[in-house]
This record gives structure tokens, sequence and C-alpha cells, in this order.
């Protein structure tokens, strides 16, 4: 059930609004964030120049991503995402968030955060995705010409979330079918590398306007309860994060200011010792949702992963289409209501 004042929750990525306890998910006080009070923009700047880079990060903990109490790494270690938190105190916000998908699994998760909306999807081996997805929504509403985006993945079946038809969206993922030489031991997959590596070189020479990342290593090294992988699967997504934001620097100022990289997770992980497996857990619905770069103004509601669509297209400028059921009449401020 959506419930307004998590609508409202989406817009923090740019109000600033006050704080709220979250119960079992992270201490929102405890979460980086810049403290900004205001950005000048217009909408059709916005859909002229924007950018916007969503990286998921498959059942990454909050408690990891964030550092917080109950983080896999020991007290001697650095935090799993060093860079990552450092670039949200700079220049964004870390928030909470829950899931909106009907169980907390890959394939349904995806899907919610590309729809903004419950799919009937309860499973990883559920159809493809039958509503308009937020990157074909973008390809379609964006200025002719300048309308590029795409979605890279390390998991094949996240084409079943990408897009709902084939055509507009440059869906780049590997093929289904189970473990071969040179690829990760688990089935329809790649290493998170090779699709980094592949992200990194289209941004380079398309410059897209949307690109989605979808990252996968962390998940399946945490279900073979693996905690150097899992780490080191974090590690490797911070240093791309990083270098994300360091092409995003590289922008001429007019495109930078308005650019951001959003990162989020399809779902959470079991509480405690039952850190391997999620599908079953309640606490495996917190996840956590950050925000960096200029446009972002900081905020501290939680927010569900169903917002996260209709933020992407307020980033960009464009109004939620109606009988998308979301209640945008609630979201105003810095950004054009248009
Ligand atoms: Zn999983």
């Amino acid at each position: 059930m959506r419930r307004l004042a998590f609508v409202v929750g989406a817009a923090a990525l740019v109000l600033g609004v006050g704080a709220l306890t979250f119960s079992s998910g992270p201490s929102v006080e405890a979460l980086p964030s810049v403290k900004r009070s205001s950005f000048e923009v217009t909408a059709a700047e916005l859909q002229r120049h924007a950018r916007v880079i969503l990286v998921t990060l498959d059942g990454a903990r909050w408690q990891d991503v964030l550092d917080q109490p109950g983080a896999l790494r020991s007290t001697s270690e650095p935090p799993a995402m060093p860079k990552t938190l450092e670039l949200v105190r700079q220049n964004g916000v870390a928030l909470a968030a829950r899931t909106s998908s009907a169980i907390p699994l890959s394939l349904p998760g995806y899907q919610a955060l590309a729809t903004g909306r419950q799919t009937p999807c309860t499973d990883n081996d559920c159809e493809r995705v039958a509503l308009e997805t937020v990157a074909e929504a973008l390809s379609r509403r964006l200025p002719a010409g300048s309308n590029t985006v795409a979605v890279f993945a390390s998991w094949a079946r996240l084409a079943f979330a990408a897009t709902a038809r084939d055509g507009a969206v440059l869906v780049d993922a590997p093929p289904r079918g189970p473990p071969h030489p040179g690829s990760p031991p688990w089935e329809d997959a790649r290493w998170d590398t090779e699709t980094a590596d592949r992200a990194l070189a289209y941004w380079r020479t398309e410059r897209p306007r949307f690109m989605h990342l979808a990252l996968l290593d962390m998940d399946e090294f945490a279900h073979r309860r693996d905690v150097a992988g899992t780490l080191a699967a974090l590690h490797a997504a911070d240093d791309v994060i990083s270098r994300l934001v360091d092409e995003v620097k590289a922008l001429p100022a007019a495109e930078r200011r308005l650019t951001t990289i959003l990162v989020t997770a399809d779902h959470g992980r079991g509480p405690g010792r039952l850190w391997p497996a999620h599908g079953a857990y309640a606490a495996s619905r917190d996840i956590f949702l950050l925000a960096i770069g200029d446009a972002v103004v900081g905020g501290e509601q939680p927010v569900e992963q169903v917002d996260v669509r209709p933020t992407i297209e307020r980033l960009f400028g464009l109004s939620v289409e109606a009988g998308e059921g979301h209640a945008i009449g609630a979201i105003v401020g810095s950004l054009p209501a248009s």
C-alpha cells in the first residue's frame, strides 16, 4: 500500500525535511548528508541537460554500505564503502528506505524500482515486466536526439525488469545459462568488473542521459556466507561509484550540476547471523537510497523503493504521468513541479 508519507519522502532528496526514526533500519541521525538549502533550476534545463546514473548493489546491507552497527567488517578494518560515504558527506544524502516488492527478492525489487509500482512478480522466475519502465519512459519523453538511455547488468534476469519491450533502450546483460570458464561460479551472470567496465566505456563514448548499472557479486558472495568476498565486492562497487563521480566532475559545468548519482538495492538481508539469506525475513525490507550530486539538497525521511522512479523523473524535470498513482502534488520545492 502506497502512502502519502512515502511520496513526500521522495521529495526529501530535493527538499530537506525533519528527522524521523527508523525502527529496524539505520538510525537517521547517523546518516551522512550535505546541508544545502536550495537549488535553482527550471524544468526545461533539466529536460535538456540533466543526467542520472542509477547504481544498484544486489542485496547490499545498509549496515555495510553506511558502515553502521552490525556491519560485516571487523573493527580493525576500514568501512566497506569509504569513498562513497565521503562523497555523500560532501555532496549528497543517505536515506533509509524500504522495499516495495511483494517479497524481498531481486526481480520483484528491480521491477518495483523500474516501474515505480509493486508488480505481480513474486520470485526470480517471474515474467518480464509488462509496464513501461523508467528507462523506456525517459527514452520516449526526453528531447529527441538527447534521449540515450542504457542498462548494464551482471545478472541476466535483470533484463526482465529493465524494459517491457525491445528496442528503445540498450540493455547490456549476459546471456542466461550455467557457470562457464571465465564467468562467476553462479548461473545467469558475469562478474561485476566486466559489467562496470562496459558501463564506464559506454558512458565515456555515448554520455547517456540515464544509465542503470546493476551490480551483483555482493549478493552471491553473501549467499555463500563469504564475508571476505562480500566485502571485496562492496569495495569494488565503492571504486566504481568513485570513478563514476570522477566522470561526472569532468562534464561541462552546466551539465555537471544537473547530474545525480543514485545508489540503492533490490532488497536487504536477514537479521544478525541470518544475513546470508533474505527472502523470508522482514529485516530484508530495510534498504537505503544514496543520492550524490550538486542538485541534492538533503533530507532525512525514509523513502520506499517505488519512490525511486518518480524521483528519477523529477530529476529530469518530468512530471509523473497521470495514471501511475503517485500523489505528485505533494512534491513541491526547489525542483519544478511541472
Ligand atoms: Zn539473493
